[in-house]
């Protein structure tokens, strides 16, 4: 029985990586620096690995910014507006590289970036290959075959790790019109063949093919892709061995496909699918190595050995010690680090810390479950067991975590609570009377620009050198500046700006019971960018308001609707690291009654407009169709709990940052929000097409303007998409705001950008000459 590992998080455990290629882009240190922290950081990686135990170490999961565009860099898939940046005198391959990523605007060149988008149903960002008609692949970067011999200079031989040719071209899109990106495997494989060449000379013996599409429905094409492809790579390298990695869901209907293979093992996700051991054993042939992925690599919870080992106690019977392999449910960069750099021991106490394992952590917990499912285990390893028995019992009967209270509401709930108390008509005619807004009422999403100045209070707060109630002061200034500002440009719904807060979703979780936070425990979001997800350990309760107090005073200072800001309980869900313990269902259920007492409070003291932002409902989709239902079903009936308990006067407003609505826009529909606002400015074509078919039935904001871009649209510009909307929308439903937030704004530009959207709606206005309505 052998151990592996899939990847290693390439951060550095004190984000080095981050640090040392942002002052290389701001120009303040030099190309070998990146590239020597780059190689200290895949060194110490390897170290850790090999110093505990582990068999099959990979090499080639480090990154500079994302595995997949190394791919792209290494198969010369280099769009040809970076000719002029390769041709550059003095220019790097890695200068190259970050232009690809991150756009390069110097020199007199101005070339976009490539597209980034979310790696399966993770929060990692990746940069999506552009494929043209007829491209020709060749070998460009040798970083796969360089990091293989530097891991061999140091002493460890490594399984350099490939996304598979299959997946790579899937992960793209097409550029132009007249093909199909699978297609093009043909000129691709060659560029395998010779990168498998060069690792065979240097005597590697495994390689790991990441062939994470197995997992997703697939075409008859896409199949037959699979099975070609593999039966050359045999062909060609009839002694190299493969391993064949998918992760984040079961085989399912591709289980057969994926066992017909030729390779020497393959790796299956058991966290996340376990149901699919059985199936995968009974279709597995004899001479193929089962690699089992009991290890959650995507969550930051200790295993529990007792259910691990019972099922790699069913594989060993059934396929033997040789034919097992143990290892974490896919690559290690969904989790932290390393846990012991946890110091913070009021956050996470020792009792919290006991059910933790990052990274490093479960690379032992392989190990240990390596020994304990040996014949043999020494009296050391039955300790352990016993020591990870401890800590799951402890958890289990934990007060920490269970509160009776909560879990009493949850299954007190009734059908009426994810209900509000009229129809969408009659609240629609009660709040229109009661605000009595122009038509093409305009808004803003939340949050204005948060400036240096503004973050700089938060942690001159947080390190003590100005008091609370100085800071306290210092946000409420800003606010009113921004109340008055708003007033002035004549906005009707207003909103308070959100200065007070650090991050949508770390806000909420600090002030509700059953969040607790790491100090380090960073994951790799997309290139530098890293992010923190809060930790969800326990039942869920709000304590006491959270915000009523900041929404009360800016509307104190108004006499116009002063909205009320909360983050919905999906998206709460979604970007944090959720226990494990019961369903995400349950937990989600128990935020939504939080955030549901949350808008009741908001009401009671005045504030009428309350909006609740799910921008991550989407997000949260299951990979596979088939268990979409199931998903929404939760998902949506936890927004509508929370958005419930309030008087049909009461407008709730929803926001989401994406205009894919075609597959869910009943869902969405379902939601039953009475305003929801959403992204379109980028994307106007996809609005049209949905709403052409489906009647949204409630009012709606599409963003008029892209905050993402620090390009400033003109007042016309806005006409011609609320234009646009309104052929497909009737104008009486219709509202006026950006797309998104804009706390990643500067100041002058959104001054600019929101009077120009006010005068815009006026101009709507008088457009249709209509009354006002009453
Ligand atoms: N209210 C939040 C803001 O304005 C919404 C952010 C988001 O949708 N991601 O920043
Ligand atoms: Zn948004």
């Amino acid at each position: 029985m052998l151990t592996q590992n899939l990847g290693y998080p390439r951060i550095g455990s004190q984000r080095e990586l981050k640090k040392i290629c942002e002052n290389y882009w701001a120009g303040k240190t030099g190309y070998k620096n990146v590239l020597s922290v780059g190689k200290n950081i895949r060194l110490e990686n390897w170290q850790i690995q090999k110093e505990a135990g582990i068999d099959l170490i990979p090499s080639n999961d480090f990154s500079f910014y994302d595995q997949v565009l190394d791919h792209s860099l290494m198969f010369g898939a280099i769009p040809k507006r970076y000719n002029p940046v390769m041709l550059k005198e003095g220019g790097t391959e890695l200068d190259l590289y970050f232009a690809m990523a991150r756009g390069y605007q110097k020199d007199g060149l101005d070339v976009v970036a490539m597209e980034m988008t979310k790696w399966f149903d993770t929060n990692y960002h990746y940069i999506v290959p552009e494929f043209y008609k007829d491209q020709r692949f060749k070998l460009f970067s040798t970083k796969i075959i360089d990091e293989f011999y530097e891991a061999k200079q140091a002493g460890i031989i490594t399984k350099p790790v490939l996304i598979g040719p299959v997946s790579y071209l899937l992960l793209g899109k097409e550029k132009e019109d007249g093909f199909d990106r699978i297609d093009l495997i043909s000129n691709l494989l060659p560029v395998y063949f010779d990168i498998l060449k060069k690792l065979q000379d240097l005597n590697a013996e495994w390689i790991q093919f990441d062939e994470p599409f197995l997992v997703l429905d697939l075409t008859e094409k896409e199949q037959n892709a699979l099975r070609d492809v593999y039966q050359q790579i045999r062909k060609a390298f009839p002694k190299l061995k493969i391993v064949l990695a998918t992760y984040f869901e079961q085989l399912g209907a591709n289980t057969a496909l994926a066992a017909s293979l030729p390779v020497n093992a393959l790796h299956i996700d058991l966290v996340r699918a376990p149901q699919q051991l059985d199936e995968v054993i009974a279709q597995l042939p004899k001479n193929v190595i089962l690699s089992l992925g009991v290890i959650d690599g995507r969550n930051i919870w200790k295993n529990d050995f007792e259910q691990s080992l019972a099922i790699i106690k069913k594989a060993k019977e059934k396929l033997g010690s040789n034919h097992i392999w143990i290892a974490p449910s896919c690559s290690l960069i969904h989790s932290p680090c390393d846990l012991r750099n946890e110091k913070n021991e009021e956050v996470l106490t020792p009792e919290l810390k006991q059910w933790m394992a990052f990274a490093k952590q479960k690379i032992h917990e392989v190990m240990m479950l390596k020994n304990l499912s040996s014949d043999d285990p020494g009296v050391n390893y039955q300790y352990q067991l016993a020591e990870n028995k401890y800590a799951h019992t402890n958890r289990k009967i934990s007060t920490l975590i269970h509160n009776e209270v909560v879990k009493q509401r949850v299954s007190s709930l009734m059908p009426e609570h994810s209900k509000r108390e009229s129809n969408f008509v009659i609240r629609r005619d009660k709040q229109h009377k009661l605000f009595s807004f122009p038509f093409f009422p305009t808004t803003t999403i939340g949050s204005f620009p948060q400036t240096t100045e503004v973050r700089s209070w938060r942690s001159q707060y947080k390190k003590g050198t100005i008091t609370e109630q100085q800071y306290i002061d210092l946000v409420k200034e800003e606010t009113a500046k921004a109340v008055k500002w708003q007033e002035d440009i004549d906005i009707d719904v207003l909103v308070h700006g959100e200065f007070e807060r650090n991050d949508m979703v770390e806000y909420f979780g600090e002030q509700l019971d059953g969040f607790t936070f790491s100090q380090n425990g960073w994951v790799q979001s997309y290139g530098s960018r890293c992010v923190k997800p809060p930790i969800i350990y326990g039942d869920v309760s709000r304590p006491e308001a959270m915000t009523v107090q900041w929404s009360a005073y800016a509307q104190s200072l108004t006499t116009k609707r002063m909205k009320g800001m909360l983050t919905g309980p999906v998206t709460i869900l979604q970007w944090s690291f959720v226990r494990n313990d019961q369903p995400r269902s349950e937990t989600c259920t128990q935020i939504a009654l939080a955030i549901r007492d949350e808008v009741c409070d908001l009401e009671s003291a005045g504030i009428k407009i309350i909006q609740i932002d799910e921008p991550a409902i989407r997000e949260g989709l299951p990979l596979r169709k088939q268990d979409w239902e199931y998903y929404l079903e939760w998902a949506i009936r936890a927004f509508r709990i929370s958005q419930s308990g309030v008087q049909d006067d009461t407008q709730i407003h929803t926001h989401m940052c994406y205009s894919e609505f075609n597959d869910i826009i009943k869902n969405i529909a379902d939601m039953d929000a009475d305003v929801i606002t959403i992204e379109t400015s980028r994307s106007q074509m996809e609005l049209l097409d949905v709403f052409a078919d489906f009647k949204y039935p409630n009012e709606i904001g599409p963003g008029v303007y892209d905050i993402h871009s620090p390009r400033i649209p003109d007042k016309d510009e806005m006409i011609t998409l609320l234009n646009k909307a309104k052929t497909v929308i009737p104008y009486h439903q219709l509202w006026v705001n950006p797309d998104c937030g804009l706390k990643t704004r500067g100041w002058d530009e959104t001054k600019i950008a929101l009077t120009e959207m006010v005068a815009a709606a006026k101009q709507m206005r008088e457009n249709i000459m209509a009354p006002a309505l009453v």
